[in-house]
């Protein structure tokens, strides 16, 4: 059994559209959809100018389904919102993180830059931890509770990931 945390973010085309294609994507591909959070508009950082993403976090199982498996699953939904990696922190259709994978009780580890896990920014990324929190009130992440993480967030990082109105359809 795995369960993953998949962190979810488009900021070009139909941004929504993009990340409702992970959430039918992960079900046709067989996992089962646990949790859903609520659709955050967040400025986007990095340096480049661009427009402001869309992110949200699912939570997925699939007994069949591995870290790896899980990776390969977010970079195939990646390609089919035609994705193209033209400028790094630049605009993206899609982008799929696993954020942390978990086997029953056990959270996997990796310290491979194929597949890091957890994700090493999670932790401090108000648009993975605030979505997460509102998808599961009881995550953990590397045994912290994600409130505690939220908590310690910067002020300004955390208002700068807004609620919309907007929602995933399970
Ligand atoms: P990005 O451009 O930010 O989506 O980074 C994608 C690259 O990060 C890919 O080469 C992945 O193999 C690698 N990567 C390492 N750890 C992870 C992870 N936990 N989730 C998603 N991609 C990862």
């Amino acid at each position: 059994m795995s369960t993953a945390v998949l962190s979810i973010g488009s900021n070009l085309g139909d941004r929504l559209a993009h990340l409702q294609s992970v959430v039918d994507g992960m079900v046709r591909q067989g996992g089962r959809i646990v949790a859903v959070s609520p659709v955050y508009e967040t400025d986007a950082w990095g340096g480049v100018e661009q427009g402001a993403f869309l992110n949200a976090v699912l939570i997925v199982d699939d007994p069949t389904c591995d870290g790896p498996g899980w990776l390969r699953r977010g970079q195939q939904l990646e390609a089919a919102a035609d994705r193209v990696r033209e400028v790094h922190w630049g605009p993206r259709t899609l982008d799929v993180d696993i954020v942390s994978c978990r086997e029953g009780s056990i959270e996997l580890r990796s310290g491979d830059p194929e597949l890091t896990l957890p994700h090493p920014f999670a932790h401090q990324r108000a648009f993975v931890l605030l979505p997460w929190l509102a998808a599961d009130s009881a995550a953990e992440l590397s045994g912290t509770a994600v409130a505690e993480l939220v908590a310690g967030l910067d002020t300004d990082e955390r208002a700068a990931v807004r609620p919309t109105d907007l929602a995933l359809q399970r």
